[in-house]
C-alpha cells in the first residue's frame, strides 16, 4: 500500500468536489448532501479503525496513556476533507490557487428600476409567520420597485486567464498564414492583410461573438413560467481547429433578459463588454503578469454570429422580412421571389453604410428604403463594421434553412405524385443502416403528411441529424430520387455545397466547384418550382466572396454555440433559483468555464483511451505483422482524438506508400512507442459526384498503419443504398477530412 499524505488527499478531495460541481445541471443541494454523506462516513470509518487499534493494543497489554500512543490516535484523526471547497466561492479560491491567476467573477450591471405592483393583505406584517396569522378579508395594491440587471463576466479576466497558460500562447504564435494559397483561417483571407490593427499586431486575439434567446422553463408548480434569455459568448478563432471544435472552448460573457435586452437596447446591456474590447484593442493592450515575460494581451472582434434574426437585431436591421433583407448587399425582396441569386447586386460597404446613414438622420430615407435602423453599437470599436461582416452560418443557412426546405419539399412533391407513401418514409429511414460513425446523429423517422405537407420550413430533427439525413437521402431514397432529373441535382449540388461549408481548408478549386455547385443548385431550384424561395438560398450566394475575406465559412457555423445552450438549459431546470435566473446561469456557468480554462489542453495529438486491455501477441489475428513487439501487448479497443472516436469496424483515411486510401480499423496496438493500427484495406472503384461518396470493394489486404498515417479528423461507416441490383458500399463524405 502507498502511503499518502494529508495534504495530498486534500487536493484530490478539492479537485474531486471542484470537478463534480462544474457539472452545471448537478444542482448544489445534491453536492451538499454528498459531503454531508461522505463526512459521516469518514467519520464512522475514523471511529472504526480507533476502536480496532484501541482493541489490539489492550490485546498486548499496552497502556493508552502511553505518549506514542496517543501521538498515534491523534493521528489517525482527520479533519474535515470538505472545509476548502463548502461552498461555491471556495471552490473558485481552489482554481485561483491552482491555476496562479485571479479568477473572473460574473458583475451584476444595474439598467433601471421597473415598479411592480403587488397585493399585499391587509394585517400582514413583516415576519409573521403563516400559522399566526389573522383571518385576512383584504388586501392592499402597494408598488415596489425592482432592479433590472443584467450579468456581466468580464471578458478581460476570462483572456488573461486563458493566455496565462504557456501552451496557449505558444500554439498563438504558431498560427501563421498558408503559404500554399489554401484557406484555412481568418489569417488566409483578405481582411486579415488590410486590417490595420492585425497588420500592426498580427498574433493579436481574434472574437467571435455569438448571441441567441434561450427559452428556460421553470418546471414547478405554481411558478411555471417561461423566460427567455440572452445568453452573449465569444471564442477565440486563433485557437487551432481541432481543438475549437469543443464546447468547452465558448466562453459566456453576458447574460440578461430578452425582454430587458429590448428596453435598455445594446449599447446599455453591452457597454462594459465594449469598453473591455476598447482596452484590448490599443498599443498598450491588458498587462498580464508573468514569469519571466510579461504577455500583452490584445484583441479584436472579428465577427458577429447567430441567426437571422438576432444578428439584424444587434446590427439595427430592419428584421429578415423586409424589402432589403440581406445584410452584405442591396437585394431587394422582388428580385429574389423574382428568382435572381443576387450576385449582382451592388455590396453594402462602410461607405455605402455612412450615406444610408446621414440620410436615415435628415430624414432623406426611410429605414425601409435601405433595411437599417440605426447605428449599429459595434461601430464603437475600430475596425468593425457591419458591411465588412460577412458572417454566414452555415448551421441556420443551409441545415436549418436550404437543406431542411429541399427535403421537405422532395419528400412532399413525391407524396403528391404519390411516388411514396408516408408509411415507406419512415420505414426507409427506420430500416437504414447508419452504423456506428453516424450513431449519434442519426435521423429520427417521425414523418407525417400533415409536417411534410405543412408550410413551416421545419423538418423535426436537430441540425446535426438534418445533416446525415441529407448525407443519406440518396441511399435511403435511392430508387425515388431517381424519378425526376431536379430531385438529384439539388441533392448532388447541396451534399457538394455542404461539403464545402463545412470544410476547415478550402483551395481555390474547391472555391470555384462551390460557386459552381450553388449556381446550378439555384437554377435548378428556380426551374422546378419545387418550393418557395427562401433568404437562405440568397445568403449562400455569398458563400465564396465570405471564404475569400474571412476564411472557411465552417468557423461561422452556430452548431458548438446551440450546443452549449444545452447545458444552460438544464441547469435551469435544477438551479431552484427562480427569482434570479440570470444571476445564477451566470455564477454557475462562469464556474464551469473557469474549470475548463484551467484543465485545457493545447496539444493537438493528444488522446482518451476509453477502453483497452492486455494480452499475448500470439491470441491475436494477424500477429505475424507484429513481429516486432513484445508477447504481451495492449490492445486498444477505444479511443478518442479531439472528440473523433476510433474503434473495430470504423473506416478511416490513412496514408499508405504516398498514397492516400481508405480502410477498416481491424484493432488498434499500443506499441508503447505509438499506435499502430491494423487496417483492412478498401479498393476506390470511382467517386461518386451524385452522392458525394467513394464506391468502394473490401480487398483482402491486411496493412500495418502507424497513427501518425491515419488522419483525424472523420471516420466513416459503410452505406449501401436501397437499390437491389447495386451491391457496391460507399464512403459519404461529410467535409474535407485531411
Ligand atoms: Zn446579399
Amino acid at each position: 500500500m502507498e502511503p499518502i499524505g494529508l495534504q495530498t488527499m486534500l487536493d484530490q478531495v478539492s479537485k474531486s468536489i471542484t470537478d463534480l460541481r462544474s457539472d452545471i445541471k448537478l444542482p448544489e443541494a445534491k453536492i451538499q448532501y454528498f459531503m454531508q454523506l461522505a463526512d459521516v462516513m469518514l467519520r464512522n470509518i475514523q471511529r472504526y479503525s480507533t476502536c480496532l487499534i484501541k482493541s489490539f493494543l489492550l490485546s498486548r497489554g499496552i497502556l493508552f496513556s502511553e505518549e506514542d500512543v496517543v501521538n498515534l490516535i491523534n493521528e489517525l484523526h482527520v479533519p474535515s476533507v470538505f472545509t476548502d471547497v463548502k461552498y461555491l466561492e471556495d471552490n473558485l479560491a481552489f482554481l485561483a490557487y491552482i491555476s496562479k491567476c485571479a479568477i473572473p467573477v460574473p458583475k451584476g450591471i444595474e439598467l433601471g428600476f421597473q415598479k411592480v405592483t403587488r397585493s399585499v393583505p391587509l394585517g400582514l406584517r413583516k415576519g409573521m409567520k403563516m400559522s399566526t396569522r389573522v383571518k385576512i378579508e383584504q388586501s392592499v395594491s402597494r408598488v415596489t420597485r425592482i432592479r433590472d440587471m443584467a450579468y456581466y463576466i468580464p471578458v478581460i479576466e476570462t483572456l488573461r486567464l486563458v493566455m496565462n497558460n504557456p501552451d496557449a500562447r505558444a500554439m498563438i504564435h504558431k498560427e501563421l498564414p498558408q503559404n500554399d494559397k489554401s484557406i484555412c483561417s481568418f489569417k488566409d483571407g483578405s481582411q486579415f492583410k488590410s486590417h490595420p490593427f492585425l497588420n500592426k499586431y498580427p498574433f493579436a486575439l481574434r472574437l467571435s461573438l455569438h448571441l441567441d434567446d434561450v427559452e428556460y422553463l421553470n418546471p414547478l408548480g405554481s411558478r411555471r413560467i417561461k423566460k427567455k434569455m440572452t445568453m452573449f459568448s465569444i471564442r477565440i478563432q486563433n485557437i487551432h481547429s481541432t481543438l475549437n471544435a469543443s464546447l468547452d472552448r465558448i466562453y459566456l460573457v453576458m447574460v440578461v433578459q430578452s425582454k430587458l435586452l429590448k428596453k435598455y437596447g445594446y449599447g446599455k446591456i453591452l457597454r462594459p463588454f465594449i469598453d473591455d474590447l476598447k482596452k484590448l484593442q490599443t498599443d498598450d493592450g491588458v498587462l498580464v503578469e508573468l514569469i519571466p515575460r510579461h504577455y500583452v494581451l490584445r484583441a479584436v472582434l472579428i465577427d458577429v454570429l447567430g441567426d437571422s434574426l438576432a444578428v439584424h437585431d444587434i446590427f439595427e436591421l430592419l428584421s429578415p422580412s423586409a424589402k432589403f433583407f440581406c445584410r452584405s448587399c442591396y437585394i431587394t425582396r422582388d428580385a429574389l421571389v423574382n428568382g435572381e441569386l443576387g450576385d449582382i447586386h451592388p455590396l453594402r460597404t462602410e461607405e455605402s453604410l455612412n450615406e444610408n446613414l446621414k440620410n436615415l438622420k435628415s430624414g432623406t430615407i426611410t429605414p425601409s428604403e435601405c433595411g437599417i435602423v440605426k447605428e449599429c453599437v459595434l461601430h464603437e470599436l475600430d475596425s468593425f463594421n457591419i458591411a465588412n461582416n460577412w458572417s454566414f452560418d452555415p448551421m441556420h443557412d443551409l441545415l436549418e434553412g436550404v437543406v431542411s426546405l429541399i427535403l421537405k419539399a422532395i419528400l412532399r412533391d413525391a407524396l403528391t405524385e404519390k411516388l411514396i407513401t408516408e408509411k415507406q418514409i419512415n420505414e426507409y429511414i427506420e430500416r437504414f443502416e447508419f452504423r456506428d460513425a453516424e450513431i449519434r446523429d442519426k435521423p429520427s423517422a417521425n414523418f407525417t403528411k400533415e409536417s411534410i405537407k405543412s408550410s413551416k420550413n421545419i423538418l423535426n430533427q436537430s441540425a446535426a441529424q438534418t445533416w446525415t439525413l441529407l448525407r443519406a437521402f440518396p441511399f435511403i431514397f435511392w430508387d425515388l430520387i431517381q424519378h425526376k432529373e431536379c430531385y438529384q441535382v439539388l441533392i448532388s449540388t447541396l451534399l457538394r455545397i455542404t461539403y464545402f461549408s463545412f470544410s476547415s481548408k478550402m483551395t481555390l478549386d474547391m472555391l470555384e466547384e462551390l460557386r459552381k455547385s450553388i449556381e446550378i443548385f439555384h437554377k435548378t431550384f428556380v426551374e422546378s418550382r419545387i418550393a418557395n424561395m427562401i433568404n437562405k438560398i440568397h445568403h449562400i450566394s455569398h458563400y465564396v466572396q465570405k471564404i475569400l475575406e474571412k476564411g472557411p465559412s465552417v468557423f461561422d457555423s452556430c452548431m458548438l454555440f446551440e450546443g452549449k445552450f444545452r447545458d444552460r438549459k438544464g441547469q435551469a431546470k435544477t438551479c431552484n433559483n427562480f427569482k434570479n435566473l440570470s444571476y445564477s446561469l451566470a455564477k454557475r456557468h462562469n464556474f464551469k468555464q473557469v474549470h475548463n480554462i484551467t484543465n485545457h489542453q493545447y496539444d493537438t495529438n493528444s488522446k482518451t483511451v476509453l477502453k483497452s486491455y492486455t494480452t499475448q501477441k500470439t491470441d491475436l489475428e494477424f500477429s505475424s505483422l507484429l513481429f516486432d513487439l513484445s508477447d504481451e501487448v495492449t490492445v486498444i479497443q477505444s479511443f478518442t482524438s479531439n472528440l473523433i472516436h476510433f474503434s473495430s469496424g470504423l473506416i478511416v483515411k490513412y496514408i499508405n506508400c504516398a498514397l492516400k486510401c481508405y480502410g477498416i480499423i481491424l484493432s488498434i496496438i499500443d506499441s508503447g512507442e505509438e499506435y499502430i493500427f491494423l487496417i483492412q484495406a478498401l479498393e476506390i472503384i470511382e467517386f461518386c459526384y451524385t452522392i458525394n461518396a467513394y464506391k468502394t470493394k473490401i480487398t483482402k489486404n491486411i496493412l500495418r498503419i502507424p497513427k501518425s498515417k491515419v488522419f483525424k479528423r472523420k471516420t466513416y461507416s459503410l452505406w449501401t443504398t436501397n437499390n437491389t441490383v447495386d451491391k457496391f458500399l460507399y464512403i459519404s463524405l461529410k467535409y474535407f477530412d485531411e
